[in-house]
């Protein structure tokens, strides 16, 4: 997605070769219009299957997917959560996501009340690094018995396992930018 490319050369800013900051327009501030580009570049991307629900992570993916959501007939979307609360309903689904930036193991929690058996789900994040969070989601779906219809992703860092491990596992994966090396502070793409 050429106008996402774009954004991310004038904004991005590579702290060292893992990690790329993109709190301008992402992550921190949100740049709405960019956004409503993304969730219809992902609806064209998916339009070829049956979406009843998106599920992402708190808390950069849920801008994303709550903005896509309206190209997808406004399709509920729920985000996993990364804190226990007494919100939380007492029944939950839980899976262990290791997190690289974060340099630790967390829990994500989706209520059983929010996900049932037989529905169509689409998953969407910020990032696909090393496929942690991606992963933890589709343990989520298969807990459920729900249907993992794909993983949409605005940006991806290829030169990170994530994408590798997903396709060994069949699962589909739409990638809005991906990014072959962040190597001398320099942002190259695929
Ligand atoms: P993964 O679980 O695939 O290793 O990493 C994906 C998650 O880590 C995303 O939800 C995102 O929040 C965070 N992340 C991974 N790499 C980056 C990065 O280069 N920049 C930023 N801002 N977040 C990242």
């Amino acid at each position: 997605m050429e106008l996402l490319k774009n954004k991310i050369l004038t904004d991005g800013i590579v702290n060292d070769e893992e990690v790329l900051k993109v709190d301008n327009f992402l992550n921190h501030q949100i740049d709405v219009t960019l956004l409503n580009e993304i969730g219809k570049e992902f609806k064209r991307r998916f339009s070829d299957v049956k979406v009843d629900k998106i599920l992402t992570v708190e808390s950069s993916g849920i801008a994303i997917a709550v903005i896509a959501a309206q190209y997808f007939d406004n399709v509920p979307v729920v985000f996993a959560k990364k804190q226990e609360s007494r919100n939380l309903d007492p029944e939950i689904y839980k899976s262990k996501v290791y997190s690289f930036t974060k340099n630790k193991e967390y829990e994500i929690m989706v209520s059983k009340r929010y996900i049932s058996k037989g529905e169509k789900v689409l998953i969407m994040d910020d990032f696909l690094a090393k496929g942690g969070a991606a992963l933890g989601m589709i343990d989520v779906i298969e807990q459920a018995g729900a249907e993992l219809v794909g993983v949409g992703i605005v940006i991806e860092k290829s030169y990170q396992d994530g994408s590798a491990i997903l396709e060994e596992k069949g699962v589909r994966v739409e990638s809005l930018a991906r990014i072959e090396s962040l190597k001398d502070k320099t942002i190259r793409f695929k």
